[in-house]
């Protein structure tokens, strides 16, 4: 019989557990069902005990190793914290979010036991055995995976699942010692992008889409590209939205033209651009071309404002297009939001 080990790591600013981890809490619970299996949860932290607290009522076996040494990512405390835990539950299957404190040893920690790793994957199926399910090619082609060795390491993509929600209900945890190696980093602190700065949000229940259509000339033969930018960043002000762009966009960069200073390459959507998964998209200036709207795959909702009526997203390819000039519509959606926050 497999035995399941959900690893979760507490939230590097405040105490509760990640997004991420709570996800694969929800994927364990289903697999350890369908499986019939024992499920466990490791919990990494300095103080585990609100996140305890939070996973008392999956019902799983509640293992943590914490302490001060491990209230921010480092790699030799890390991986010898989920080696630690992977021991101590006997692990057969490790489930693990793809954060970047968890993706930077997980495959350290599969080597030090003997197993193997699989990543990016987004869903696990199976009633008599595991098949984990990734996408390949640039989400083109989706694999069906299953493997005889064990243990087995299974990072899962960011919003794939469901955060798990439980009552919150104090719960006595037990502790795992670890002995930590020589620790040659030290963690000094966390420092983040302002919120401006930092314009990608995977988390992000919407994903806001500029289009080339922003800085070319408009009705009055000229570009407002200072405009534009003040529009979008004041959209993303108001709802934390993440912000994407098209290729056209972010290639003006290098072509001496009007650019908008805080997007780059990796706000790019589309084929040669990611594919994010947001429950909301809103596209504006944007043409909506195939090798663009390959990269809106997983947007639930899908909107999109252009001039154009014969646009890509009117072929079939958003569920709501407005036939609309975004610097007219932009500012009064603007002025919604923010008098819907006063
Ligand atoms: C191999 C390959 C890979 C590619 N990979 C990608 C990729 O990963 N991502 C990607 O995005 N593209 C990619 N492309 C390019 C893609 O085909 C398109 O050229 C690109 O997406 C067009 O960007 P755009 O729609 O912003 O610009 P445009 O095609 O210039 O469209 C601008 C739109 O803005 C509208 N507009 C202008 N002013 C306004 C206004 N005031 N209000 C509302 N609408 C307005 C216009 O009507 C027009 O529809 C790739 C192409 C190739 C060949």
């Amino acid at each position: 019989m497999e035995s399941i080990l959900v690893l979760t790591h507490v939230d590097e600013i405040d105490s509760a557990l990640s997004k991420g981890s709570l996800e694969a809490v929800t994927a364990g619970k289903e697999l350890a069902t369908r499986l019939n299996a024992s499920l466990t949860i490791g919990i990494v932290g300095s103080d585990v005990t609100s996140a305890a607290a939070a996973l008392a009522s999956t019902g799983a076996r509640l293992l943590a190793v914490a302490g001060e040494a491990f209230a921010q990512a480092r790699y030799a405390s890390d991986a010898a914290a989920c080696e630690a835990l992977c021991r101590a539950a006997a692990a057969s299957i490790v489930l693990a979010p793809s954060s970047s404190r968890f993706v930077r040893v997980a495959a350290g920690v599969a080597h030090r036991l003997g197993g193997l790793i699989d990543t990016h994957i987004t869903a696990l199926g199976g009633t008599e055995s595991v098949e984990a399910t990734r996408w390949f090619y640039r989400q083109r082609v989706e694999g069906v995976i299953s493997r005889e060795a064990r243990p087995w390491f299974l990072l899962l993509d960011a919003g794939t699942h469901t955060a798990f929600a439980g009552e919150p209900t104090p719960i006595a945890v037990e502790q795992i010692a670890v002995q930590l190696p020589a620790l040659r980093t030290t963690v000094t602190g966390l420092r983040a992008p302002a919120q401006d700065a930092q314009t990608i949000r995977p988390d992000a229940r919407i994903l806001l889409v500029a289009g080339a259509g922003w800085t070319k000339k408009q009705p009055d033969g000229q570009t407002h590209a200072g405009e534009a930018g003040e529009l979008i960043l004041g959209f993303l002000h108001a709802t934390s939205a993440s912000l994407g762009s098209s290729k056209s966009l972010v290639d003006q960069g290098s072509e001496n033209q009007a650019v908008l200073p805080f997007l780059t390459h990796m706000n790019q959507i589309g084929q040669t651009g990611s594919t994010p998964r947001h429950p909301k998209g809103l596209s504006t200036c944007c043409h909506g071309e195939e090798p663009h709207v390959v990269g809106w795959r997983f947007i639930g909702d899908r909107r999109a404002i252009s001039l154009d009526p014969n646009c890509g997203w009117t072929r079939g390819k958003a569920d709501v297009v407005y036939i609309a000039d975004a610097f007219q519509v932009m500012p009064r959606v603007n002025a919604l939001l923010n008098s819907a926050k006063a």
